[in-house]
């Protein structure tokens, strides 16, 4: 790995995933690499303040898994060391989805089914051991310092969570913005006389409750993890999957203000009206570890920063801060990961970092899941937003696509392989898929 340590210090805005993955690219070319959180950042997986969504289910894409491969060497088998079951993210998971289960065989894609508090802390162990790494916890950062007029960040302002501390300045010749979907940078930039990014956004009023379950290793017949997508005609959403630790996490979501009730019975009778029954069975007799908890995901944001004409050297946004995904399809901290390796490329092949250059390239990683998100959340009715016709078409032939994938694992793969982001979503239309999902679909052997 080469490490020149030329570039002077760079500072992260954020120490969740997102934060982590730029400190380890980072690391590679700055002699000093600060990582700022305003929390207290635990020394092993424990849930925190910053990032209440760890305790709702964290699927890590097949690409996203290879992603952190490439970011941390050996990271998969380090997780399972640690007790998260692997497996096959076709042959090991029930996949559910437009009302069909997708015929189990093996994909060659890899499922690591780990808790969110267990990658984020296995991750962070991986930065706090790299050279030239701080974390700098408990530490809010409230503004940017700048010079030649706001048109350079030269670092940052920090308020220490201590009683009585005042804020601090930390220069740095690079800024990351990682603080996620509540990320101030807009509003930052705009008292620095530039433009706030335009925002794109899909509403979806979407309510997750999750509760973790002592339940039997073959709860679910050997297989790690049942994944039930809502369809139009039955909004509601599950995933039960089995964690480190013999635990399985079920998280249950509703869209349009369909809230998955809080309650023991309400929780019980919202998972038994899942279109599947096998997520039900499971959990039925199960024994719950935790009271059920809830989460509200109003809608996705994508922030353009790509579009802006004018912005300051020295400063990038990252992760959530960038693009806030619908998190029904697992896709944030795949796209984190991915942008990451976008700045070791440039890193790597650039003396000077060129903000806009490397904010369309983000923005490339981010075009396809923020499109296939968008068009499954279209698809269901009453999420408002322009329907176009060749949405529409795409989505039922998607819908084809896994009813005949109910018979050909070939189908199966090749749709893991896109929702997993390892392929575009163009491979879905290749000639010799297509032609084997209407030759099954239309030959009446539907699922
Ligand atoms: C309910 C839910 C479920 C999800 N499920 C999945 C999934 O299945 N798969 C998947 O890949 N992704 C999922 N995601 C998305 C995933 O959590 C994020 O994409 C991922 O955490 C990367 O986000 P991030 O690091 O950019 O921001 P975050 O995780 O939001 O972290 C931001 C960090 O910045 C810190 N911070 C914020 N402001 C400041 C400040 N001013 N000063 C100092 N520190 C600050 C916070 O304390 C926090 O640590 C889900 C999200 C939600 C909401």
């Amino acid at each position: 790995m080469t490490r020149d340590g030329n570039r002077g210090r760079a500072i992260v805005i954020g120490g969740s995933m997102a934060g982590l993955f730029a400190a380890r690219v980072l690391a590679d070319s700055y002699a000093e690499v600060m990582v700022i959180d305003r929390d207290r950042l635990p020394e092993s997986p424990e849930h925190r303040r910053g990032v209440p969504q760890a305790r709702h289910a964290h699927a890590l894409l097949a690409r996203g898994q290879q992603a952190l491969e490439a970011l941390f060497p050996g990271v998969t088998a380090e997780l399972a060391a640690r007790g998260a079951p692997t497996g096959d993210m076709l042959g090991d998971a029930r996949l559910h989805f437009s009302g069909h289960r997708l015929r189990q065989a093996t994909s060659g894609m890899v499922l690591v089914s780990a808790s969110r508090i267990l990658l984020e802390d296995e991750v962070r162990r991986r930065v706090r051991e790299l050279r030239g790494v701080t974390l700098a916890p408990a530490s809010d950062v409230v503004g940017l310092t700048t010079a030649r007029g706001g048109e350079r960040i030269t670092g940052v302002r920090v308020l220490r969570r201590s009683d009585g501390s005042a804020a601090e300045v930390h220069e740095a010749d690079l800024v990351i913005d990682a603080a996620g979907r509540g990320s101030r940078a807009p509003a930052w930039l705009e008292t620095l006389g530039h433009k706030r990014p335009d925002e794109d956004r899909v509403k979806m009023d979407l309510h997750y409750t999750s509760r973790r379950y002592r339940l039997a290793p073959d709860a679910l017949g050997g297989s790690l993890a049942s994944v039930q997508a809502a369809t139009p005609s039955h909004p509601r959403a599950g995933v039960l999957a089995r964690l480190e630790g013999d635990q399985w996490l079920l998280t249950l979501a509703g869209v349009l203000g369909d809230r998955p009730p809080t309650d023991p019975d309400g929780f019980l009778a919202f998972a038994r009206s899942l279109s599947f029954s096998d997520i039900y069975e499971a959990i039925r007799h199960g024994e719950p570890l935790d009271d059920p908890s809830a989460f509200r995901f109003p809608e996705a944001v994508r922030r353009r920063y790509e579009r802006l004409g004018r912005l300051p050297d020295g400063f990038l946004p990252l992760g959530d801060s960038l693009c806030s995904f619908n998190p029904i399809y697992g896709q944030g901290m795949t796209v984190a990961a991915l942008q990451a390796l976008v700045l070791q490329r440039h890193l790597r092949s650039h003396g000077a970092l060129p903000a806009r250059r490397i904010l369309r390239h983000f923005a490339r990683v981010v075009d396809a899941p923020w499109e296939m998100a968008r068009g499954a959340d279209l698809a269901l009715p009453g999420v408002p937003g322009r329907r176009s016709w060749s949405q529409r078409l795409i989505g039922s032939y998607i819908a084809r696509l896994h009813a005949a994938a109910v018979h050909d694992a070939r189908l199966g793969t090749a749709f893991v392989r896109v929702s997993g982001l390892v392929d575009g979503p163009a491979a879905l239309l290749r000639p010799r898929v297509a032609l084997r999902v209407l030759s099954i679909t239309g030959t009446g052997r539907r699922g």
